[in-house]
Protein backbone atom coordinates (compact mmCIF):
# COMPACT_ATOMS: atom_id res chain seq x y z
CA UNK A 1 0.00 0.00 0.00
CA UNK A 2 1.71 3.36 -1.54
CA UNK A 3 -0.56 5.53 0.72
CA UNK A 4 -2.77 3.91 3.36
CA UNK A 5 -5.72 6.33 3.32
CA UNK A 6 -7.88 4.05 0.37
CA UNK A 7 -7.44 0.94 2.59
CA UNK A 8 -8.54 2.64 5.52
CA UNK A 9 -11.95 3.63 3.90
CA UNK A 10 -12.18 -0.01 2.82
CA UNK A 11 -11.49 -1.10 6.49
CA UNK A 12 -14.06 1.50 7.99
CA UNK A 13 -16.49 0.33 5.84
CA UNK A 14 -15.93 -3.66 7.08
CA UNK A 15 -15.58 -2.17 10.60
CA UNK A 16 -19.03 -0.94 10.10
CA UNK A 17 -20.56 -4.72 8.56
CA UNK A 18 -19.00 -5.77 11.98
CA UNK A 19 -20.92 -3.28 14.30
CA UNK A 20 -24.02 -4.28 12.00
CA UNK A 21 -23.47 -7.85 13.13
CA UNK A 22 -22.95 -6.90 16.87
CA UNK A 23 -25.48 -4.69 16.98
CA UNK A 24 -28.01 -7.02 15.57
CA UNK A 25 -26.36 -10.02 18.73
CA UNK A 26 -26.97 -7.47 21.09
CA UNK A 27 -30.76 -6.40 20.21
CA UNK A 28 -31.30 -10.29 20.43
CA UNK A 29 -29.63 -10.45 23.58
CA UNK A 30 -31.56 -7.34 25.29
CA UNK A 31 -34.47 -8.77 24.15
CA UNK A 32 -33.63 -12.45 25.37
CA UNK A 33 -33.17 -11.00 28.66
CA UNK A 34 -36.22 -8.64 29.24
CA UNK A 35 -39.10 -9.57 27.80
CA UNK A 36 -38.39 -13.25 25.44
CA UNK A 37 -40.61 -16.08 26.52
CA UNK A 38 -38.51 -18.51 28.30
CA UNK A 39 -39.47 -21.08 25.33
CA UNK A 40 -37.87 -18.73 22.84
CA UNK A 41 -34.53 -19.38 24.01
CA UNK A 42 -33.67 -22.24 21.62
CA UNK A 43 -34.71 -20.73 18.47
CA UNK A 44 -32.64 -17.38 20.00
CA UNK A 45 -29.41 -19.40 20.81
CA UNK A 46 -29.55 -20.81 17.42
CA UNK A 47 -30.22 -17.03 15.69
CA UNK A 48 -26.96 -15.58 17.75
CA UNK A 49 -24.79 -18.37 17.12
CA UNK A 50 -25.83 -18.36 13.35
CA UNK A 51 -24.91 -14.26 13.07
CA UNK A 52 -21.57 -15.37 15.41
CA UNK A 53 -20.64 -17.36 12.61
CA UNK A 54 -20.95 -13.64 10.40
CA UNK A 55 -19.15 -12.47 12.14
CA UNK A 56 -16.21 -14.88 12.48
CA UNK A 57 -16.44 -14.86 8.49
CA UNK A 58 -16.13 -11.74 8.21
CA UNK A 59 -13.13 -11.15 10.52
CA UNK A 60 -11.08 -14.09 9.41
CA UNK A 61 -11.14 -13.09 5.62
CA UNK A 62 -8.49 -12.85 3.74
CA UNK A 63 -9.23 -9.42 2.69
CA UNK A 64 -10.05 -8.11 6.45
CA UNK A 65 -6.63 -9.76 6.88
CA UNK A 66 -4.54 -8.17 4.09
CA UNK A 67 -6.15 -4.42 4.80
CA UNK A 68 -5.35 -5.05 9.13
CA UNK A 69 -1.89 -5.93 8.47
CA UNK A 70 -0.83 -3.94 5.73
CA UNK A 71 -2.12 -0.99 7.56
CA UNK A 72 -0.41 -1.78 10.19
CA UNK A 73 2.71 -0.96 8.20
CA UNK A 74 1.70 2.89 7.85
CA UNK A 75 1.28 2.47 11.42
CA UNK A 76 3.76 5.31 12.37
CA UNK A 77 1.99 8.15 9.56
CA UNK A 78 -1.54 7.15 11.39
CA UNK A 79 -3.47 9.96 13.57
CA UNK A 80 -4.56 8.40 17.17
CA UNK A 81 -8.06 7.38 16.28
CA UNK A 82 -6.36 5.60 13.00
CA UNK A 83 -3.82 4.08 15.30
CA UNK A 84 -6.03 2.81 18.53
CA UNK A 85 -8.20 1.16 15.37
CA UNK A 86 -6.13 -0.62 13.99
CA UNK A 87 -3.85 -1.83 16.70
CA UNK A 88 -7.58 -3.12 18.32
CA UNK A 89 -8.36 -5.04 14.77
CA UNK A 90 -4.96 -6.13 14.99
CA UNK A 91 -4.82 -7.62 18.64
CA UNK A 92 -8.19 -9.52 17.65
CA UNK A 93 -6.95 -11.22 14.93
CA UNK A 94 -4.03 -12.13 16.59
CA UNK A 95 -5.43 -13.55 19.66
CA UNK A 96 -7.10 -15.66 16.64
CA UNK A 97 -3.97 -16.67 14.77
CA UNK A 98 -2.16 -17.40 18.24
CA UNK A 99 -4.50 -19.93 19.37
CA UNK A 100 -5.48 -23.09 17.77
CA UNK A 101 -8.78 -23.44 16.08
CA UNK A 102 -9.26 -26.65 17.58
CA UNK A 103 -8.60 -25.55 20.94
CA UNK A 104 -10.37 -22.80 20.98
CA UNK A 105 -13.56 -24.28 20.02
CA UNK A 106 -13.02 -26.81 22.88
CA UNK A 107 -12.57 -24.07 25.01
CA UNK A 108 -15.56 -21.87 23.78
CA UNK A 109 -17.54 -24.88 24.40
CA UNK A 110 -16.10 -25.39 28.07
CA UNK A 111 -17.25 -22.32 28.89
CA UNK A 112 -20.66 -21.81 26.97
CA UNK A 113 -21.64 -24.93 29.44
CA UNK A 114 -19.94 -23.50 32.41
CA UNK A 115 -22.06 -21.29 33.82
CA UNK A 116 -24.46 -24.15 34.04
CA UNK A 117 -22.40 -26.39 36.03
CA UNK A 118 -21.45 -23.45 38.21
CA UNK A 119 -25.20 -22.29 38.67
CA UNK A 120 -26.19 -25.87 40.06
CA UNK A 121 -22.80 -26.01 42.16
CA UNK A 122 -23.53 -23.38 43.88
CA UNK A 123 -27.29 -24.11 44.41
CA UNK A 124 -26.38 -27.61 45.79
CA UNK A 125 -22.96 -25.83 47.59
CA UNK A 126 -21.26 -28.65 46.03
CA UNK A 127 -17.55 -27.93 45.40
CA UNK A 128 -16.98 -30.83 43.67
CA UNK A 129 -18.96 -30.94 40.92
CA UNK A 130 -17.44 -27.66 39.78
CA UNK A 131 -13.71 -28.48 40.75
CA UNK A 132 -13.42 -30.24 37.34
CA UNK A 133 -14.26 -27.60 35.50
CA UNK A 134 -12.30 -24.25 37.08
CA UNK A 135 -9.50 -26.93 36.80
CA UNK A 136 -9.98 -27.18 32.88
CA UNK A 137 -10.93 -23.43 32.80
CA UNK A 138 -7.66 -22.36 34.84
CA UNK A 139 -6.03 -24.42 32.30
CA UNK A 140 -6.39 -23.41 29.21
CA UNK A 141 -6.43 -19.80 30.24
CA UNK A 142 -2.72 -20.81 31.07
CA UNK A 143 -2.24 -21.98 27.62
CA UNK A 144 -3.90 -18.83 26.28
CA UNK A 145 -1.39 -16.48 28.02
CA UNK A 146 1.42 -18.90 26.48
CA UNK A 147 -0.06 -18.52 23.02
CA UNK A 148 -0.41 -14.86 23.58
CA UNK A 149 3.21 -14.26 25.11
CA UNK A 150 3.87 -12.37 27.65
CA UNK A 151 6.90 -10.35 29.64
CA UNK A 152 7.63 -11.16 33.24
CA UNK A 153 4.03 -13.64 34.09
CA UNK A 154 1.73 -15.29 32.64
CA UNK A 155 -1.35 -13.45 34.22
CA UNK A 156 -0.18 -10.22 32.34
CA UNK A 157 -1.27 -11.83 29.13
CA UNK A 158 -4.78 -12.27 30.59
CA UNK A 159 -5.23 -8.96 32.04
CA UNK A 160 -4.43 -7.11 28.86
CA UNK A 161 -7.20 -8.94 27.34
CA UNK A 162 -9.53 -6.89 29.80
CA UNK A 163 -7.11 -3.74 30.88
CA UNK A 164 -4.80 -3.35 27.60
CA UNK A 165 -1.36 -2.64 29.14
CA UNK A 166 -2.02 -3.68 32.62
CA UNK A 167 0.70 -5.29 34.22
CA UNK A 168 0.62 -7.32 37.27
CA UNK A 169 4.17 -5.57 38.84
CA UNK A 170 2.14 -2.31 38.70
CA UNK A 171 -1.30 -4.04 39.98
CA UNK A 172 0.74 -5.72 42.84
CA UNK A 173 2.03 -1.95 43.82
CA UNK A 174 -1.52 -0.42 43.84
CA UNK A 175 -3.19 -3.49 45.55
CA UNK A 176 -0.73 -3.16 47.79
CA UNK A 177 -0.99 -0.44 49.00
CA UNK A 178 -4.30 -0.49 48.83
CA UNK A 179 -5.01 -3.17 51.25
CA UNK A 180 -2.71 -2.11 53.64
CA UNK A 181 -4.87 1.26 53.90
CA UNK A 182 -7.99 -0.80 53.77
CA UNK A 183 -6.51 -3.38 56.21
CA UNK A 184 -6.01 0.56 58.51
CA UNK A 185 -9.31 2.31 58.03
CA UNK A 186 -11.31 -1.52 58.72
CA UNK A 187 -9.74 -1.13 62.21
CA UNK A 188 -10.59 2.60 62.97
CA UNK A 189 -14.07 1.82 61.50
CA UNK A 190 -14.50 -1.02 64.02
CA UNK A 191 -13.18 0.74 67.18
CA UNK A 192 -15.66 3.38 66.50
CA UNK A 193 -18.72 4.19 68.57
CA UNK A 194 -20.64 4.94 66.13
CA UNK A 195 -23.23 2.49 64.94
CA UNK A 196 -25.15 2.54 62.26
CA UNK A 197 -29.01 0.91 61.19
CA UNK A 198 -28.76 0.53 57.86
CA UNK A 199 -32.37 -1.28 58.47
CA UNK A 200 -34.10 2.09 58.19
CA UNK A 201 -33.33 1.71 54.28
CA UNK A 202 -35.78 -1.09 54.62
CA UNK A 203 -39.74 -0.92 54.30
CA UNK A 204 -42.74 -1.56 52.22
CA UNK A 205 -42.88 -0.18 48.57
CA UNK A 206 -44.60 -0.11 45.40
CA UNK A 207 -42.52 -0.93 42.34
CA UNK A 208 -44.41 1.84 40.10
CA UNK A 209 -43.14 4.52 42.46
CA UNK A 210 -39.77 3.04 41.66
CA UNK A 211 -40.06 3.20 38.54
CA UNK A 212 -41.33 6.81 38.19
CA UNK A 213 -38.27 7.77 40.66
CA UNK A 214 -35.59 5.85 38.66
CA UNK A 215 -36.37 7.45 35.70
CA UNK A 216 -36.00 10.97 36.83
CA UNK A 217 -32.71 9.81 38.94
CA UNK A 218 -31.17 8.82 35.82
CA UNK A 219 -32.54 11.88 34.14
CA UNK A 220 -30.78 14.25 36.43
CA UNK A 221 -27.39 12.68 36.15
CA UNK A 222 -27.95 13.62 32.61
CA UNK A 223 -28.65 10.08 30.91
CA UNK A 224 -30.24 10.94 27.66
CA UNK A 225 -34.11 9.50 27.14
CA UNK A 226 -34.28 10.21 23.57
CA UNK A 227 -31.20 7.97 23.44
CA UNK A 228 -31.75 5.72 26.24
CA UNK A 229 -33.91 3.28 27.68
CA UNK A 230 -34.74 1.65 31.11
CA UNK A 231 -36.00 -2.06 31.34
CA UNK A 232 -35.84 -4.84 33.63
CA UNK A 233 -33.95 -8.26 34.14
CA UNK A 234 -32.53 -10.13 36.81
CA UNK A 235 -29.00 -9.17 36.60
CA UNK A 236 -29.03 -5.42 36.19
CA UNK A 237 -26.41 -4.62 33.06
CA UNK A 238 -26.52 -1.63 30.27
CA UNK A 239 -26.03 -2.65 26.56
CA UNK A 240 -25.30 -0.33 23.16
CA UNK A 241 -26.34 -0.34 19.81
CA UNK A 242 -23.96 2.59 18.76
CA UNK A 243 -24.25 5.54 20.70
CA UNK A 244 -27.74 6.70 20.10
CA UNK A 245 -29.72 4.05 21.61
CA UNK A 246 -27.85 2.73 25.02
CA UNK A 247 -29.90 0.88 27.16
CA UNK A 248 -29.81 -0.24 30.71
CA UNK A 249 -31.56 -2.53 32.80
CA UNK A 250 -32.17 -2.63 36.93
CA UNK A 251 -33.55 -4.79 39.01
CA UNK A 252 -36.61 -3.76 41.61
CA UNK A 253 -37.28 -4.97 44.99
CA UNK A 254 -40.27 -4.21 47.41
CA UNK A 255 -38.04 -4.56 50.02
CA UNK A 256 -35.45 -2.08 49.55
CA UNK A 257 -35.77 0.67 47.21
CA UNK A 258 -32.33 2.07 47.61
CA UNK A 259 -31.28 -1.42 45.98
CA UNK A 260 -32.73 -0.26 42.45
CA UNK A 261 -31.75 3.32 42.89
CA UNK A 262 -27.61 2.60 43.45
CA UNK A 263 -27.88 -0.42 40.56
CA UNK A 264 -29.36 2.00 37.82
CA UNK A 265 -27.16 4.76 39.04
CA UNK A 266 -24.36 2.37 38.51
CA UNK A 267 -25.89 1.34 34.89
CA UNK A 268 -26.45 4.95 34.42
CA UNK A 269 -22.87 5.70 34.48
CA UNK A 270 -21.48 2.79 32.26
CA UNK A 271 -24.55 4.07 29.98
CA UNK A 272 -23.66 7.94 29.74
CA UNK A 273 -19.98 6.96 28.70
CA UNK A 274 -21.24 4.88 25.95
CA UNK A 275 -23.89 8.02 24.87
CA UNK A 276 -20.97 10.54 24.72
CA UNK A 277 -18.44 8.08 22.23
CA UNK A 278 -18.62 11.08 19.08
CA UNK A 279 -20.46 10.19 16.01
CA UNK A 280 -17.13 9.86 14.21
CA UNK A 281 -15.99 6.76 15.94
CA UNK A 282 -19.32 4.93 17.00
CA UNK A 283 -19.39 2.52 13.87
CA UNK A 284 -15.89 1.55 14.35
CA UNK A 285 -13.69 -0.97 17.26
CA UNK A 286 -12.79 2.03 19.16
CA UNK A 287 -16.74 3.60 19.74
CA UNK A 288 -17.11 2.40 23.09
CA UNK A 289 -15.60 2.44 26.67
CA UNK A 290 -11.57 1.91 26.40
CA UNK A 291 -11.48 -1.22 28.70
CA UNK A 292 -13.06 -2.95 31.75
CA UNK A 293 -11.56 -0.61 34.39
CA UNK A 294 -12.67 2.61 33.14
CA UNK A 295 -15.82 1.49 32.48
CA UNK A 296 -16.07 0.38 35.68
CA UNK A 297 -14.31 3.95 37.26
CA UNK A 298 -17.44 5.61 35.17
CA UNK A 299 -20.03 3.46 36.58
CA UNK A 300 -18.33 3.87 39.69
CA UNK A 301 -18.04 7.40 39.79
CA UNK A 302 -21.89 8.17 39.74
CA UNK A 303 -22.51 5.11 42.08
CA UNK A 304 -20.32 5.99 44.83
CA UNK A 305 -18.00 9.05 44.59
CA UNK A 306 -21.18 11.14 43.65
CA UNK A 307 -24.25 9.53 44.75
CA UNK A 308 -22.94 8.24 48.02
CA UNK A 309 -21.40 12.04 48.64
CA UNK A 310 -23.28 13.53 51.84
CA UNK A 311 -23.97 16.46 49.31
CA UNK A 312 -26.41 14.74 46.48
CA UNK A 313 -28.17 12.66 49.18
CA UNK A 314 -28.94 15.94 51.18
CA UNK A 315 -30.23 16.99 47.41
CA UNK A 316 -31.93 14.00 46.61
CA UNK A 317 -33.38 13.29 49.68
CA UNK A 318 -36.81 15.50 48.95
CA UNK A 319 -37.37 13.64 45.59
CA UNK A 320 -36.37 10.39 47.89
CA UNK A 321 -38.63 11.36 50.46
CA UNK A 322 -41.36 11.79 47.69
CA UNK A 323 -41.46 8.64 46.49
CA UNK A 324 -41.00 6.47 49.26
CA UNK A 325 -42.67 7.69 51.84
CA UNK A 326 -41.30 5.44 54.59
CA UNK A 327 -38.00 7.38 54.82
CA UNK A 328 -39.58 11.09 55.60
CA UNK A 329 -39.11 9.66 59.08
CA UNK A 330 -35.49 10.12 59.09
CA UNK A 331 -32.87 12.72 58.23
CA UNK A 332 -30.61 13.10 55.60
CA UNK A 333 -27.65 12.17 57.27
CA UNK A 334 -29.30 9.30 59.12
CA UNK A 335 -30.11 8.25 55.53
CA UNK A 336 -26.84 9.48 54.17
CA UNK A 337 -25.28 7.18 57.19
CA UNK A 338 -27.12 4.33 56.19
CA UNK A 339 -26.14 4.02 52.92
CA UNK A 340 -22.81 4.41 53.59
CA UNK A 341 -22.32 1.52 56.73
CA UNK A 342 -19.55 -0.16 56.51
CA UNK A 343 -19.60 -4.31 57.88
CA UNK A 344 -17.57 -6.45 56.44
CA UNK A 345 -19.59 -9.55 54.37
CA UNK A 346 -19.12 -12.24 52.63
CA UNK A 347 -20.77 -11.62 48.90
CA UNK A 348 -18.92 -9.25 47.20
CA UNK A 349 -21.86 -7.69 45.10
CA UNK A 350 -23.30 -7.11 48.44
CA UNK A 351 -20.41 -5.42 49.65
CA UNK A 352 -20.09 -2.00 50.86
CA UNK A 353 -17.75 0.93 48.90
CA UNK A 354 -14.51 0.32 51.44
CA UNK A 355 -14.67 -3.13 51.61
CA UNK A 356 -15.83 -3.90 47.74
CA UNK A 357 -11.96 -3.35 47.10
CA UNK A 358 -10.89 -6.02 49.67
CA UNK A 359 -13.30 -9.10 47.38
CA UNK A 360 -11.53 -7.86 44.28
CA UNK A 361 -7.91 -8.15 46.07
CA UNK A 362 -8.74 -11.50 47.81
CA UNK A 363 -9.83 -12.92 43.71
CA UNK A 364 -6.78 -11.35 42.07
CA UNK A 365 -4.27 -13.20 44.56
CA UNK A 366 -6.35 -16.26 43.99
CA UNK A 367 -6.13 -15.80 39.75
CA UNK A 368 -2.75 -15.17 40.06
CA UNK A 369 -1.76 -18.19 42.11
CA UNK A 370 -4.24 -20.42 40.14
CA UNK A 371 -2.61 -19.30 36.62
CA UNK A 372 1.07 -19.60 37.81
CA UNK A 373 -0.02 -23.35 39.18
CA UNK A 374 0.24 -22.97 42.64
CA UNK A 375 -3.15 -23.97 43.73
CA UNK A 376 -4.20 -27.34 44.17
CA UNK A 377 -7.63 -27.25 43.63
CA UNK A 378 -8.75 -29.53 46.26
CA UNK A 379 -7.59 -26.57 48.85
CA UNK A 380 -8.83 -23.46 46.70
CA UNK A 381 -12.36 -23.39 49.12
CA UNK A 382 -9.52 -23.33 52.47
CA UNK A 383 -7.04 -20.89 50.20
CA UNK A 384 -10.52 -18.36 49.95
CA UNK A 385 -11.55 -18.71 53.14
CA UNK A 386 -8.61 -18.30 54.83
CA UNK A 387 -7.67 -14.97 53.15
CA UNK A 388 -11.43 -13.45 54.14
CA UNK A 389 -10.59 -14.63 58.06
CA UNK A 390 -6.78 -12.46 57.71
CA UNK A 391 -8.24 -9.63 55.51
CA UNK A 392 -12.15 -9.09 56.57
CA UNK A 393 -12.13 -11.15 59.59
CA UNK A 394 -15.41 -13.27 58.51
CA UNK A 395 -15.19 -16.38 57.51
CA UNK A 396 -17.32 -18.42 54.80
CA UNK A 397 -19.55 -21.06 56.22
CA UNK A 398 -20.77 -22.23 52.65
CA UNK A 399 -19.15 -22.94 49.34
CA UNK A 400 -22.12 -21.09 47.96
CA UNK A 401 -21.13 -17.66 50.05
CA UNK A 402 -17.55 -18.69 49.68
CA UNK A 403 -15.58 -19.88 45.95
CA UNK A 404 -18.85 -20.50 44.34
CA UNK A 405 -20.17 -17.27 44.67
CA UNK A 406 -19.24 -15.57 41.38
CA UNK A 407 -20.00 -16.75 37.60
CA UNK A 408 -16.76 -14.95 36.34
CA UNK A 409 -14.65 -18.02 36.59
CA UNK A 410 -17.36 -21.07 34.69
CA UNK A 411 -17.08 -18.06 31.72
CA UNK A 412 -13.05 -18.24 31.52
CA UNK A 413 -12.90 -14.62 32.99
CA UNK A 414 -9.76 -15.04 34.57
CA UNK A 415 -8.21 -11.55 35.15
CA UNK A 416 -11.31 -9.22 34.73
CA UNK A 417 -11.96 -8.85 38.41
CA UNK A 418 -8.84 -6.49 39.25
CA UNK A 419 -10.88 -4.15 36.75
CA UNK A 420 -13.78 -3.39 39.34
CA UNK A 421 -11.03 -2.19 42.13
CA UNK A 422 -8.69 -0.33 39.23
CA UNK A 423 -12.52 1.40 38.66
CA UNK A 424 -12.42 2.47 42.16
CA UNK A 425 -9.00 4.17 41.97
CA UNK A 426 -8.98 5.35 38.52
CA UNK A 427 -12.76 7.35 39.56
CA UNK A 428 -10.90 8.56 42.66
CA UNK A 429 -7.43 9.90 40.86
CA UNK A 430 -9.99 11.69 38.28
CA UNK A 431 -12.00 13.79 41.32
CA UNK A 432 -9.15 14.96 42.78
CA UNK A 433 -6.90 15.78 39.70
CA UNK A 434 -8.91 16.41 37.16
CA UNK A 435 -12.83 17.24 38.59
CA UNK A 436 -12.18 19.11 41.62
CA UNK A 437 -8.78 21.06 39.55
CA UNK A 438 -11.26 21.82 36.73
CA UNK A 439 -14.53 22.41 38.52
CA UNK A 440 -13.89 24.84 42.07
CA UNK A 441 -17.80 24.53 42.34
CA UNK A 442 -17.95 21.18 42.78
CA UNK A 443 -19.90 20.42 45.76
CA UNK A 444 -22.30 23.52 44.66
CA UNK A 445 -22.91 22.05 41.46
CA UNK A 446 -24.36 19.19 42.92
CA UNK A 447 -26.24 21.15 45.77
CA UNK A 448 -27.96 23.09 42.95
CA UNK A 449 -28.64 20.17 41.27
CA UNK A 450 -26.60 20.59 38.35
CA UNK A 451 -24.93 17.00 37.93
CA UNK A 452 -24.80 17.40 34.05
CA UNK A 453 -22.76 20.14 34.37
CA UNK A 454 -20.23 17.03 35.90
CA UNK A 455 -21.36 14.66 33.26
CA UNK A 456 -19.90 17.49 31.09
CA UNK A 457 -17.03 17.21 32.04
CA UNK A 458 -16.48 13.97 32.04
CA UNK A 459 -17.57 13.65 28.57
CA UNK A 460 -15.19 16.06 27.76
CA UNK A 461 -12.19 14.41 29.42
CA UNK A 462 -13.04 10.49 29.61
CA UNK A 463 -15.80 9.73 27.22
CA UNK A 464 -15.03 11.48 23.74
CA UNK A 465 -12.21 9.66 23.52
CA UNK A 466 -13.73 6.48 23.63
CA UNK A 467 -11.48 3.63 22.85
CA UNK A 468 -8.61 5.97 21.09
CA UNK A 469 -5.94 5.68 24.31
CA UNK A 470 -5.05 2.61 26.55
CA UNK A 471 -6.04 3.19 30.25
CA UNK A 472 -2.56 3.97 30.87
CA UNK A 473 -2.48 6.89 28.45
CA UNK A 474 -5.82 8.14 29.47
CA UNK A 475 -5.40 8.62 33.05
CA UNK A 476 -2.06 10.18 32.88
CA UNK A 477 -3.63 12.63 29.99
CA UNK A 478 -6.45 13.56 32.26
CA UNK A 479 -4.68 13.78 35.59
CA UNK A 480 -1.07 14.00 34.69
CA UNK A 481 0.04 11.26 36.79
CA UNK A 482 0.19 7.12 36.72
CA UNK A 483 -2.39 5.76 38.94
CA UNK A 484 -1.75 5.43 42.49
CA UNK A 485 -3.90 4.10 45.42
CA UNK A 486 -3.47 7.15 47.67
CA UNK A 487 -6.52 9.32 46.04
CA UNK A 488 -8.78 6.47 46.52
CA UNK A 489 -7.40 6.03 50.02
CA UNK A 490 -7.74 9.73 50.79
CA UNK A 491 -11.13 10.06 49.39
CA UNK A 492 -12.14 6.79 51.71
CA UNK A 493 -10.68 8.39 54.59
CA UNK A 494 -11.96 12.01 54.16
CA UNK A 495 -15.63 10.27 53.97
CA UNK A 496 -14.97 7.76 56.87
CA UNK A 497 -14.02 9.87 59.18
CA UNK A 498 -17.00 12.20 58.90
CA UNK A 499 -19.05 9.37 59.20
CA UNK A 500 -17.23 6.83 61.97
CA UNK A 501 -16.04 10.48 63.60
CA UNK A 502 -12.11 9.04 63.72
CA UNK A 503 -8.79 11.45 63.02
ZN1 LIG B 1 -20.40 -2.12 36.15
Amino acid sequence: MENYKDGFKRFLEIQEEMKNIGDAQGVLYWDMVTIMPSKGVERRSDVIGYLSQLMYKLETSDEYNNLVYSLYEHYEEMDDKEKAMVKAAKKSLDFMKKIPEEEYLEYSKLVASGENYWAKARENNDYESFKPILEKIVFFNKKIADYMGYEDTPYDALLDLYEPGATVKEIDGVFQELREGLLKLLDKINASDVKIDSSILKGEYEIEPQKKYNTELAKRLGYDFERGAIAESAHPFSTNFGNNDVRITTAYSKEDPIVAMYSTIHETGHAIYEQNIPDDITKTNIGGGVSMGIHESQSRYYENILARDREFIETEYPNMIKAFDGLKKYSPFEIYQAINKVEPSLIRIDADELTYSMHIIIRYELEKMMINGEVDFDELPKLWADKYTEYLGITPDSYAKGVLQDVHWSGGMIGYFPSYALGNLYGAQMLYKGILRDLPNYYELIREGKVSEITKWLAENVHSHGGTYEPKVLIEKITGEPLDAKYFLQYLNEKYSRIYDFK
